[in-house]
């Protein structure tokens, strides 16, 4: 599992990146996300200021 980014709405702010606490997300035109690091915290998807991340 990993969450999914909805590239369409993602403003690519950084917010997300800066909260991932196992530096599972990048920004690379849009956020991009390393499934095989992301522990499914849910983290960023309370950050993302336009709910563009899902889990
Ligand atoms: S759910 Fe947690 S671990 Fe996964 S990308 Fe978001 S902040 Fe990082
Ligand atoms: S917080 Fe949301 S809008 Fe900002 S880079 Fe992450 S996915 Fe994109």
């Amino acid at each position: 599992m990993a969450v999914k980014i909805d590239e369409e709405k993602c403003t690519a702010c950084g917010a997300c990146v800066d909260t991932c606490p196992v530096a599972a997300l990048k920004i690379d035109g849009k956020a991009k996300v390393d499934p095989d690091t992301c522990i499914d915290c849910g983290s960023c998807v309370d950050e993302c200021p336009v709910e563009a991340i899902s889990l």
